[in-house]
């Protein structure tokens, strides 16, 4: 290819740019080994072309990212709901959304995983605005049949708050499905320093004005610096499963967490609870929610309602 080719009286030089990938090794599915070998070829183009290039795992992460914008163009993802219950009545007191893709090409893939991938590509931003505008509406569907839920909570990824259009985002979709602000609870992660991030801080501070709660999720899990629980406007925290794991054998992190709650006047959601005994144990130490397989895994919408309407 490197011989110039003569039409008429010009000479003209085409470059040549290969995108590799192989089989077995990447995929054995002929859809992904083109998708793969397209993707490392456009690398090729956008590095000054003429060249050839490997597919790799960074490629890989975006071809997810590129999957999940697909995914929600085509509806493979949906969203499903875990009761929080209050152990004293046994009332639902909430429901968690949870995000669920069921892709056509990878198959089902994990939530964590993906939303990882949607975080480093930036298609949480997307895949976020999808999933509120999804809850919102089925709120919306839930106030009209009169289906009671006090509270439903969303994820929101610290990735999201980083956008400044973030807050402006929820506010479109407030207005646009008539949804009551009281209703709603953002569960944010604590997995890195969020406090120092002005616009983290100040979409946190929009959202607590509008009404809406923020609960510290998986807490005690990750990053847990105390001083921002009076610093930023926190509603809740949800006490991550790994302490309820051993709960009937070392309570004292637990006990630990319910009177930081108590004295910063925080309500306090146990999550991954499996059995009575872990229940009896907590409804010893404190009042609070219970989330967890004991009562119920995530429903879908049509389970959730045959359940508790
Ligand atoms: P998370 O927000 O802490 O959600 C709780 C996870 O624990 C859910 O897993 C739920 O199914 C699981 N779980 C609940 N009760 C029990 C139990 O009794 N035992 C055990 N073993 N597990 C229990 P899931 O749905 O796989 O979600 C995993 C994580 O993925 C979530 O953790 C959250 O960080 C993320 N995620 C899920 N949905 C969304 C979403 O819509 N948006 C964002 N940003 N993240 C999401
Ligand atoms: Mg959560
Ligand atoms: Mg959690």
């Amino acid at each position: 290819m490197n011989k110039p080719f003569k039409i008429g009286r010009y000479s003209i030089k085409a470059t040549v740019s290969i995108g590799i990938t192989f089989y077995p090794d990447d995929s054995n599915n002929i859809n992904d080994l083109m998708v793969q070998g397209d993707l490392a070829m456009y690398n090729v183009k956008k590095n000054g072309r003429n060249n050839y290039v490997e597919y790799n795992s960074y490629m890989k992460k975006l071809v997810t990212g590129i999957s999940i914008s697909e995914g929600i163009k085509y509806k493979e993802l949906y969203m499903v709901y875990q009761p929080q219950i209050n152990p004293k009545t046994g009332n639902i007191e909430g429901v968690e959304s949870l995000v669920r893709w069921n892709s056509n090409t990878l198959g089902f893939v994990a939530p964590n995983e993906f939303i990882n991938i949607a975080e480093e590509t930036g298609t949480i931003h997307e895949l976020g605005n999808f999933i509120i505008e999804e809850v919102f509406k089925q709120i919306n569907i839930w106030e009209e049949m009169e289906f009671n839920i006090p509270k439903v909570s969303i994820n929101i990824s610290p990735i999201q708050l980083m956008n400044k259009n973030f807050y402006s985002n929820v506010n479109e979709m407030l207005e646009k499905y008539k949804v009551s602000t009281d209703k709603i609870v953002f569960e944010i992660t604590e997995n890195f320093a969020i406090e120092n991030q002005k616009q983290i801080v100040d979409n946190l501070n929009a959202i607590y004005k509008s009404g809406i709660d923020i609960y510290l999720d998986d807490f005690g899990k990750g990053y847990s610096a105390l001083g921002y629980l009076e610093k930023l406007p926190i509603s809740g925290v949800k006490i991550d499963k790994q302490f309820m794991d051993y709960i009937c054998e070392n309570d004292k992190i637990i006990k630990m967490i319910f009177t930081l709650a108590e004295s910063l006047d925080l309500n306090v959601v146990a999550e991954g609870v499996e059995n009575n005994e872990q229940k009896e144990k907590l409804m010893n130490i404190g009042s609070c929610v219970i989330q967890g397989y004991l009562y119920s895994k995530p429903l879908s919408v049509k389970e959730l309602e045959t359940k508790y309407i």
